[in-house]
């Protein structure tokens, strides 16, 4: 195995599943708060402020970032997405500890229904 030399001595970098893939997945790490960050670009309709002051990504009652496609299940900003959510490693701790929660809890998985119109 080779390691890139940016990541050869990152424990973080290195502990991550290549077997993990956002497209086996159901954006769960998108559920998650997302603070705005110096730096950060996302149109203001996209965002809350919280108590405190902090803006953060808005999510819908459904509890997905309201950024993210229903249909999809993609970032519909993605060249504008936080700076957070760049850093969150697919494959990473994290990111696999989200996925176990919730694939593994009661109902997971099937949060999101699609009822026909049928007129
Ligand atoms: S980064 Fe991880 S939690 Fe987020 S969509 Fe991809 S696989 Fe799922
Ligand atoms: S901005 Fe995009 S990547 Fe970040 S939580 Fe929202 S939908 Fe997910």
């Amino acid at each position: 195995m080779s390691i890139h030399p940016d990541v050869a001595h990152d424990p973080y970098a290195e502990s991550i599943d290549p077997s993990v893939h956002c497209n086996t997945c159901e954006a769960v790490c998108c559920r998650l708060t997302v603070y705005i960050l110096a730096g950060d670009v996302v149109p203001s309709w996209l965002t809350v402020h919280d108590e405190h002051g902090m803006e953060q990504m808005e999510r819908s009652d459904d509890g997905w970032c309201v950024a993210l496609d229903r249909n999809t299940m993609r970032c519909t900003i993605y060249e504008a997405r936080p700076g957070v959510c760049r850093k969150f490693a697919m494959g990473g701790p994290y990111c696999r500890d989200e996925r176990d929660t919730w694939f593994g809890k009661p109902g997971g998985g099937i949060a999101i229904t699609v009822v026909a119109d049928h007129g």
